[in-house]
């Protein structure tokens, strides 16, 4: 769908983004991942054209981005950005029709996209429709960020850090949002986040990026099994321990996500050492073992288990909330 072939980005002689090569599917729900200043928002504009890549080429559905009408492109690609981009003195629903518009479509499509859209995402049309921006919360203003950019029905959405700005509660809130939207509109994603967790949660595949160049492409498991190199455990330790700090290696076994068997381990964790001290502990050992005084049976904690247990957390947090 969004295909990458050796594209390099340079100023001067200095490339920020360098012999990236990657092919996003139809549908998927794409996270570049990285540290600041990795490249991931050069990487993200160079797909609507908001910079010019130096070399290689980007296609959409087989095409070169650089023959596409440019007007065109943009209007077929919804953005979203961490800074909210909309007109503060226009209301909701003309600042999502601005496309729509654009486009020139029929009033009576444009009333109902409204309508179908502000209750996508649970805010009732009757109440906000006409409301000024500057009327919004933080929260609603970026759920009508989000809508925006689906508004003109776009096959691909891109994303910024949309939620960054956002505390915890409204930004979990979006993001199933934006999981909701994706699959009931079936848009091909790419998003930009620099915090892990937000990645494993929404990504369907995660591309970490380090110095402008791909260090891993995967789905969450895969990276958290295999990562690729050293850069990608540093990273999954230093962007993982934020990750239920309250849950120690006892909800696990709490869980039954353990075996008692006799594969023999090389790490050992106690039940009251934190759940990212195990993260930390299976990205570099297959198994752990767990200290045990209560009897003598062999506890043992492997990587699956423990997925199966963040999995388990992931939705049920999800849940909890809804
Ligand atoms: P990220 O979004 O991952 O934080 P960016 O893509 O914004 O990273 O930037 C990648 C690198 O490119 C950074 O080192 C940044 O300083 C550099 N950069 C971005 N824009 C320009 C520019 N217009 N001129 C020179 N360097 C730039
Ligand atoms: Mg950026």
């Amino acid at each position: 769908m969004i295909k990458f072939e050796k594209v390099y980005k340079r100023y001067d002689d200095k490339a920020v983004v360098s012999d990236f090569t990657l092919n996003i599917k139809e549908g998927e729900f794409f996270v570049l991942i990285g540290p600041s200043g990795s490249g991931k928002t050069t990487t993200l504009k160079m797909i609507n054209q908001l910079i010019n890549l130096s070399e290689g080429y980007i296609r959409i559905q087989e095409k070169p981005i650089s023959d596409f009408d440019l007007q065109e492109l943009r209007w077929n690609i919804g953005y979203v950005l961490q800074q909210i981009a909309l007109f503060p003195n226009m209301t909701v629903e003309e600042n999502i029709l601005i496309v729509p518009e654009m486009k020139k479509w029929s009033e009576e499509d444009m009333e109902n996209r409204v309508i179908e859209l502000l209750e996508s995402v649970n805010m009732d049309p009757d109440k906000y429709r006409h409301r000024h921006i500057s009327e919004l919360s933080g929260g609603e203003q970026q759920r009508i960020g989000v809508i925006r950019a689906l508004a003109a029905d776009p096959d691909i959405i891109l994303m910024d850090e949309p939620f960054s700005a956002l505390d915890p509660i409204t930004r979990n809130n979006l993001q199933k949002d934006v999981l909701k939207l994706q699959q009931k509109f079936k848009k091909t994603v790419v998003f930009v986040t620099h915090d892990m967790q937000e990645a494993i949660s929404l990504g369907d595949r995660i591309c970490l990026m380090n110095n402008g160049k791909i260090e891993q492409v995967g789905t969450a498991n895969e990276i958290l099994k295999n990562p690729a190199n050293d850069f990608v455990r540093k990273f999954l330790q230093t962007g993982l321990p934020h990750y239920q700090e309250e849950k120690i290696v006892q909800h696990l076994i709490d869980g039954n996500y353990y075996s008692t068997t006799e594969i023999p381990a090389n790490a050992t964790i106690s039940v009251a050492d934190s759940v990212n001290d195990l993260i930390i502990l299976l990205s570099k050992n297959e198994v752990v073992h767990v200290e045990n005084s209560e009897d003598s049976s062999q506890i043992v904690i492997t990587k699956n288990h423990l997925l199966d247990f963040l999995a388990y957390e992931a939705t049920s947090s999800k849940e909890a909330e809804a």
